[in-house]
């Protein structure tokens, strides 16, 4: 069994750099379904890919920090929290042309009532020329969240077991246990042979100087196997992160009795790491746990949302 071992498997930097390169596994379990909305079907993109996971270092660091600026601006962090939540979308946008975040404009639109948009940082600042990416409007964002959330909640099954599935056929492709025991066995090794040297020196069997010699290449070797053990805890921590979000993400969805009828800030906060504006169109949602769901939709003319 694949968990059994996972450390191993994580452990290993090659192995993990191999885990971040492999394709995208597309898991279509809606095709089976036979939708009406053909062009609607949408994909559910899982990535052995673990960038977007703050490390737990990183969260305390931020944390660290926002707590420290705060104390030094005379605010309260709940108050800041509060602030930074006013709207859901503040800095989870992702301009897909230029990587900038999108920002939240008033428009009048057509003199009836102001239209809130986002609108690429870049754009805002350097104008069309540096980047192109049109506005995002608010209403539309708003109601393809509550889609993806819909048919998330609606195969809330399919989607988790599909998820876990993915994980373990990417772990399982590539699992290479014996490295981390490997480097256990090494680190064991060289220990074995620091104590017989010292032993040999206390004994009197060898010269400083070769003492000294010999024990400077074993104490680096050892430093240089510790340092891989580290990074394989480091991956192994990530991992189990991983759980950890996508069990929190199944938690926020069971939650739920009835699909959403509209937007709702906490759970887009709760489920969202960022959303990448491919076009205003085109949307790519990144769960916390890393996932990816995509869709691409149209919309009619003079209509706010979707169709
Ligand atoms: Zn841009």
């Amino acid at each position: 069994m694949v968990w059994q071992c996972k450390k191993g498997i994580l452990s290993n930097e090659k192995y993990y750099g191999d885990l971040i390169l492999q394709k995208t596994y597309t898991v279509d379990f809606l095709n089976s379904k036979k939708r009406k909305n053909k062009g609607e079907i949408p994909q559910y993109i899982v990535e052995g890919h673990h960038e977007a996971i703050v490390s737990k270092e990183d969260f305390l660091k931020v944390q660290a920090m926002m707590s420290e600026r705060a104390a030094q601006f005379g605010n309260v962090p709940e108050i800041r929290h509060k602030y930074n939540q006013r709207y859901a979308f503040s800095g989870k946008l992702i301009c897909g042309n230029c990587g900038a975040t999108l920002k939240r404009r008033l428009w009048n639109s057509k003199a009836k009532s102001k239209q809130v948009v986002w609108l690429c940082k870049t754009y805002i600042n350097e104008g069309k020329s540096s980047c192109n990416m049109k506005a995002l409007d608010d209403i539309t964002l708003k109601a393809v969240f509550v889609r993806v959330f819909n048919r998330l909640y609606e195969y809330k099954e399919d989607f988790a077991k599909a998820f876990t599935d993915n994980i373990e056929k990417v772990l399982k492709q590539g699992a290479k246990c014996e490295d981390a025991f490997k480097l256990d066995r090494d680190i064991s090794n060289i220990n074995e042979e620091i104590k017989s040297l010292v032993r040999q020196q206390i004994k009197g069997e060898l010269r400083e100087d070769e003492f000294d010699k010999k024990y400077i290449v074993l104490k680096k070797m050892l430093e240089d196997l510790q340092v891989r053990k580290e990074a394989l805890n480091i991956d192994s921590n990530k991992y189990d992160e991983i759980l950890k979000r996508t069990a929190e993400i199944k938690r926020i969805i069971n939650l739920r009795e009835i699909a959403l009828a509209e937007f709702d800030d906490d759970i887009f906060e709760g489920l969202i790491e960022k959303v990448v504006v491919i076009t205003p169109t085109h949307l790519e949602f990144h769960l916390k746990n890393g996932m990816k769901v995509e869709e691409e939709f149209i919309k009619k003319r003079g209509i706010n949302g979707l169709q």
